[in-house]
């Protein structure tokens, strides 16, 4: 059985060459996330192509994801690093002068107030708001730590007025609509019109990119029924999000972010210090290990490697190192136990999944036009892989996010139903292999899917003879 579990990996320095990613294609990568924290326009695009060119040569679906930075805040106009101690009082202005520091948001000043907290270095020195004038708030130091220029800044606070999307955010959104990106991760999400504002700009440049949340704010989880109802998929983005949420809140937290999004049918990554240990020893930790594998559980689509693919020592091992836990992990798996009862307009999808516990067959195929018959089969966890045939190439890329789905097939539009399934045999090798597919009648129409049938080597027989003498 294939690997049903995703790996998501980061491209940086340590991987961006033909060599390398060719490796980690073979290790097991099926999405490249390119950090646009990072980099150029003009690197991005090279990287896009190295990684099309090494994807189509072996033969294999790769989804490109574009990560765009959001209002990632910073520290501005430190000088020196600072040594801070608890009860220390420190000055933060709208400009910075003498002692006082500034943010690179610094309008965001007016909205904090006094009691609220501000997090800075990855959540390493917090500190309270004590008191506050115009231009400055006036902070006192809760732990010690270290300060200095570009440091990350974190304000907890939900409901700050800030849009997700920075004047770079919507450059880097035209530029991926340009180079036909797949997969559009956005930080600092908020709320619902954040994720649409993405899609709006994405859309008004004809791309159709998957737009994924990334889950790292509070607001985000205030929010995140009404961010469901419009993003394509979330990330559990654990970096940002135990900072602003606390440490400890994290494991319940990724639970609950991955039940929802696996309830709408939305495929979900965890995402964020997998296999730190993986930097710099070709070994990984058990406790690493454990979190891959409980990550599996909870149901994620995709586990996520960042530093550890981008700047790490042993990117391929750690790549390998997933796999295998994934593989693994995914014998225990409680397949279709998952999610057992389906919602309206996923009857097919259930079935398809549930005949495959008894009917043998090769794959549950599915003819999709948009890909949410395959999202909804994927959500029912069956044992048997998903076979995904669709009408274009895109929506094929996109699909190497998704659980279970483990080969794509492209056809032409057709009126006829039967003919749709004769391009599809066409590619199926071996007469014997048998199927349980699903489609539409009105197959090409988006949100169709109203039959569930099987393929077996007589129908087959049946089908080429029909095509075979129109000839
Ligand atoms: P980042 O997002 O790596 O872009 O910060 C992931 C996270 O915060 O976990
Ligand atoms: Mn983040």
């Amino acid at each position: 059985m294939a690997r049903k579990v995703k790996i998501v990996a980061t491209l940086g320095p340590a991987t961006d060459n033909p060599a390398t990613i060719n490796k980690l294609i073979r290790a097991g990568v099926n999405v490249f996330r390119l950090n646009f924290s990072y980099g150029s326009h003009e690197s991005h695009r090279a990287s896009c192509e190295r990684i099309r060119e090494a994807a189509e040569k072996q033969g294999k679906d790769v989804a490109i994801m574009q990560d765009i930075c959001g209002p990632k805040i910073r520290i501005k106009g430190m000088k020196g690093t600072r040594e801070i101690r608890k009860g220390d009082i420190l000055y933060l202005s709208k400009k910075a002068h003498g002692d006082a520091f500034s943010i690179t948001y610094p309008q965001l000043i007016d909205q904090l107030q006094t009691g609220d907290e501000i997090f800075f270095a990855d959540g390493s020195v917090k500190v309270r708001v004590d008191s506050k004038d115009e231009e400055t708030l006036v902070l006192k130091a809760l732990t010690r730590g270290m300060l200095r220029e570009g440091k990350g800044v974190n304000i907890p606070k939900s409901g700050i007025a800030m849009s997700a999307l920075t004047e770079k955010d919507k450059s880097d959104l035209r530029f991926a609509a340009e180079i036909g990106i797949d997969l559009v991760a956005v930080s600092f999400v908020e709320s619902r019109e954040d994720v649409l504002e993405a899609k709006n700009i994405l859309k008004a440049n004809h791309s159709d990119a998957w737009v994924i949340a990334k889950i790292e704010r509070k607001g985000a989880l205030k929010n995140l029924d009404e961010i469901l109802t419009e993003a394509d998929g979330l990330m559990v983005a654990r970096g940002d999000l135990g900072v602003e949420s606390g440490l400890y809140t994290l494991p319940a937290l990724q639970k609950e972010i991955i039940r929802k999004a696996n309830e709408k049918a939305l495929p979900v990554i965890t995402a964020t210090q997998m296999l730190t240990s993986m930097m710099h020893s070709p070994y990984p930790t058990r406790a690493e290990i454990s979190d891959i594998a409980n990550a599996v559980f909870d149901g994620s689509d995709a586990v996520m490697l960042s530093d550890e693919t981008a700047v790490g020592e042993f990117p391929v091992e750690a790549v390998k190192v997933m796999a295998q836990t994934l593989q693994t992990t995914e014998k225990d798996f409680p397949y279709l136990k998952h999610f057992n009862k389906s919602k309206k307009g996923e009857a097919f999808a259930h079935a398809a999944a549930e005949i495959s516990t008894t009917v043998k067959s090769k794959a549950i195929a599915s003819i999709s036009t948009s890909g949410a018959t395959i999202r909804q089969i994927s959500k029912f966890r069956p044992h048997k892989n998903i076979y995904a045939i669709t009408f274009n190439q895109r929506l094929k890329n996109k699909l190497a996010l998704v659980w279970g789905v483990e080969k794509t097939f492209l056809i032409d539009r057709d009126v006829s139903d039967t003919k749709l399934i004769y391009q599809f045999l066409k590619q199926i090798p071996n007469p014997k292999d048998r199927f349980i597919i699903t489609m539409g009648s009105k197959t090409g129409i988006k949100g169709h899917t109203s039959m569930v049938r099987l393929i077996d080597q007589d129908e087959r027989e049946n089908i080429f003879n029909r095509f075979e003498n129109e000839k």
